[in-house]
């Protein structure tokens, strides 16, 4: 079966997604560099969108895709896409949860042995030309209580790989924790504030929704050990920068590690004067194999929804 289908490509995206639905019959516009009056102008000639993290699709722009059947994530989150806009358009919005679950729970392991060794210290000295062997003393993971919020499927892939180093695993949901992976990691179930309270490392894997907006506040971080090290991966809104500025410099909390920003780029954040923070550009996802996956899985959904199969 081909189909006939035009499809707006606004991002950057691995080449086996136009590749396969090229081989479809589809008619690809691959402009990863369009700009919003752009999009606005041309996306009502389209049937598919396709963003990543660059094109925020707003309701603006949606309203006037009057020919769109299918508006298409290829990543997790769905904050840059109006999703109440693609309802009252009767627009399908689909994702690739699948991707990222890999990228991002390693780089999470990546961020709390940087945390716990202070390896991008000890590099940033000696290019300035400081041994500082004496005060990088670390800890280790190991034995060591690691707190997961939000056990979807990027927190669960997270357990198991910290499982690997002797880390015991506390998790906390607003859903039921899945029971085998709860089996396999000899998961703990705790309250936030329990788990909180209780952890050496938190990690957040949480969507950005009001519920989740700064729930991560200065009430909650007083809760936690002034030795804890906390790691935000999943949107940036989930944390309160200030109380955590403030936290970590009054030496209430032992280090954080931050891939996602309030404010993106987050090329001026005070937080980057402190020496207990680690600072990544949104690179959880940023893998060759996850955009790779993500463009695979988004593909074959297209193509699925189209034969009318899903
Ligand atoms: P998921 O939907 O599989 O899991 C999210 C979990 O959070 C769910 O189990 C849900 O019940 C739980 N949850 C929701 N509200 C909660 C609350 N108030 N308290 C506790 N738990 C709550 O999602 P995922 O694929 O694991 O992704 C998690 C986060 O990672 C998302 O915010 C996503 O946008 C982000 N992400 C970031 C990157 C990156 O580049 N850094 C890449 C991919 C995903």
């Amino acid at each position: 079966m081909s189909f006939s289908d035009s499809v707006l490509i606004c991002d950057e995206v691995a080449p086996v997604l136009n590749k396969i639905l090229e081989e479809n019959g589809l008619k690809i516009s691959y402009e990863p560099e369009i700009t919003p009056d752009q999009i606005k102008e041309k996306i009502g000639q389209f049937n598919i969108v396709i963003v990543r993290s660059r094109t925020k699709l707003t309701k603006e722009l949606i309203e006037k895709a009057d020919n769109c059947k299918i508006i298409a994530r290829v990543g997790v989150g769905l904050d840059n896409i109006d999703q109440d806009a693609a309802k009252a358009k009767n627009i399908r919005v689909i994702n690739a949860v699948e991707g990222a679950m890999t990228a991002v729970a390693e780089l999470v392991l990546g961020l709390m042995l940087s945390l716990a060794r202070q390896i991008p210290r000890g590099d940033r000295e000696i290019r300035n030309g400081n041994w500082l062997k004496k005060e990088l003393k670390g800890t280790e993971l190991k034995g060591k209580y690691l707190g997961i919020v939000g056990c979807g499927n990027i927190g669960r892939r997270l357990g198991r790989l910290a499982k690997g180093l002797n880390m015991n695993i506390i998790g906390f949901d607003v859903i039921p924790i899945d029971e085998e992976f709860s089996k396999d990691v000899g998961l703990m179930k705790a309250d936030l504030n329990t788990l909180l309270q209780s952890s050496d490392y938190i990690s957040l894997h949480v969507p950005l929704l009001d519920s989740t907006k700064h729930m991560i506040n200065a009430e909650k971080l007083s809760l936690m050990k002034n030795t804890a090290k906390i790691i935000n991966t999943s949107r940036g809104g989930v944390i309160d920068e200030d109380a955590l500025y403030e936290a970590l410099k009054n030496g209430k909390l032992g280090g954080a590690a931050l891939d996602v920003f309030e404010n993106e780029p987050a090329t001026d954040s005070k937080l980057a004067t402190l020496d207990n923070v680690i600072l990544t550009p949104h690179i959880g996802a940023q893998t060759k194999e996850a955009q790779s996956l993500a463009a695979n899985v988004i593909a074959e959904k297209i193509i699925q929804i189209l034969r009318g199969v899903i």
